[in-house]
């Protein structure tokens, strides 16, 4: 009887585990797009056909935000589902030519319960596929945060053509140059360097079709985080995608444009796996940007004021979408303030188990929000904060309303419903919705550790000089 129960039991879990019960989760994240860089934001000079369809089948988030302007932070809080301050992470990592030992040991604290982990621990199968940037040391690589599985490169960038990038590497290495620039080192497959020799986008979707063919089969659900490192810089792109932007005058817009259409194809043979091994109907596909488009360097935010690196819009908006036939609705598009500090929560509500025991985490669970539209209660604003040299830029947006203190000037506060490009202070209009917003952000800063690196030694050099980060400054209203 006892056996009996146990058999019953086990299969009763197991059923419940089977990818029916929860979605396929494929996260696919660009570097640096831009906000007005896709079909579905109107975007006029470049097509992104498969995205398109994405967003007229799902949910567009008009204000989906990113825990940080720039990458490494940003994608740590995607991650880990907390500010990448509150754990000492407000700049990227080193890249190993700055000669900086953080790059030996440091990445995502391990006391951090990745998502991937979580999700691992769920029953799901795990892959990474692109840029990673959360840790170049052994401890934190992707097979030790959560991945069964990756294809990428572990630094903040890579050149895109191996043919140009594998001579440079070869002749540094001959060179005896110990810390090689992360943008030109081989790509690896589970820690063993691999010699690829595709375009990078096209050899990253490509690897992303890969595993979802070896995944579907299986009996787990399986987590696909397919994190390219386009459009962000150098800008690079294949002769055949370029001819067809041939009528840009602009040089980088032009490059720019024909690395968003590979995406977009990579993003279409993606779909098109899915829906060969059957697995579309029963996969949640989240498409989004790391932080705002560089408007030096091709990109365009459209109405957004600013690009990345910014606490202006441009710089922490982003293009976002979430697909899953039958599940979400389509067509739909939600203009309240979406976080990836939410995905954390959300997805492990799909994958139906708990947060992990301990873990403290900044978002909220979205689910009932979409599937209802309605507009789901946060108890705290959505932060922004980015440390300059000798001063802090800060942001803080509730409701339609946006505090904002940017290059050392004092607080503004705009209203985004009438205001998207952050033109109209309203400050003087409402000096006690400033001083609350300003309040709570102040208390939420105060309680920020120390960073526990700096991107490079100049950032490291002038923290320590001028004592940042200058809070005491950042928080008083009148100055
Ligand atoms: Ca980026």
């Amino acid at each position: 009887m006892i056996r009996f129960l146990r058999t019953f039991l086990f299969i009763g879990i197991a059923s419940f585990a089977t990818a029916a019960d929860r979605p396929n989760i494929v996260l696919i994240l660009c570097d640096d797009l831009g906000y007005g860089d896709v079909g579905f934001h109107g975007a006029q000079d470049i097509q992104t056909p498969q995205l398109d369809a994405l967003a007229e089948g799902g949910i567009i988030c008009t204000s989906g935000y990113v825990a940080h302007p720039f990458c490494g932070p940003s994608r740590m809080g995607l991650m880990t589902g907390r500010y990448p301050h509150a754990f000492g992470a407000p700049f990227n990592l080193p890249g190993a030519h700055h000669g900086m030992t953080a790059v030996d040991h440091e990445g995502i604290p391990e006391g951090e319960t990745t998502l991937s982990e979580s999700l691992q621990q769920a029953g799901y199968h795990t892959g990474a596929i692109g840029k990673w940037h959360l840790g170049a040391s052994p401890a934190h690589h992707p097979n030790q945060r959560g991945f069964d599985h990756f294809y990428g490169f572990l630094g903040g960038g890579h050149q895109y053509f191996p043919e140009e990038y594998r001579p440079l590497y070869e002749k540094r290495v001959k060179a005896g140059v110990k810390r090689i620039h992360d943008y030109v080192t081989p790509l690896e497959c589970n820690g063993k360097a691999v010699r690829e020799s595709e375009y990078l986008t096209d050899a990253f979707s490509r690897e992303a079709e890969r595993f979802i063919r070896d995944a579907a089969p299986k009996e787990q659900p399986f987590f696909l985080y397919l994190a390219y490192n386009a459009p962000h810089s150098p800008l690079e792109a294949k002769e055949d995608d370029l001819s067809i932007f041939a009528s840009l005058a602009d040089d980088d817009r032009r490059t720019y444009a024909a690395m968003v259409y590979a995406v977009d194809r990579g993003v279409g043979r993606v779909v098109d796996a899915l829906k060969d091994t059957k697995t579309y109907e029963d996969t949640l596909i989240i498409f989004l940007s790391d932080n705002g488009g560089n408007e030096s360097l091709g990109a365009d935010n459209g109405a957004l004021r600013e690009g990345k690196g910014s606490v202006f819009e441009g710089g922490h908006r982003v293009p976002m979408v979430f697909h899953w036939p039958d599940h979400i609705p389509s067509g739909r598009k939600i203009d309240y303030p979406v976080s990836t500090l939410d995905f954390y929560p959300t997805l492990l509500g799909l994958a139906k188990t708990s947060i992990p025991r301990g873990k403290v985490l900044d978002g909220i669970d979205l689910w009932e929000a979409f599937l209802t539209d309605r507009l789901p209660s946060r108890t705290s604003p959505i932060f922004t904060l980015r440390h300059r040299l000798g001063y802090s830029d800060a942001a803080a947006r509730r409701d339609q309303w946006k505090i904002c203190r940017a290059y050392d000037t004092k607080w503004k506060l705009y209203n985004l419903d009438h205001d998207l490009s952050e033109s109209r202070d309203l400050s003087h209009q409402h000096p006690e919705r400033v001083r609350e917003m300003v309040a709570l952000m102040e208390r939420w800063s105060r309680g920020l550790p120390e960073p526990r690196w700096f991107d490079s030694p100049e950032v490291q050099s002038n923290w320590e000089e001028t004592a940042m980060p200058h809070y005491d400054e950042t928080f008083e209203i009148n100055r």
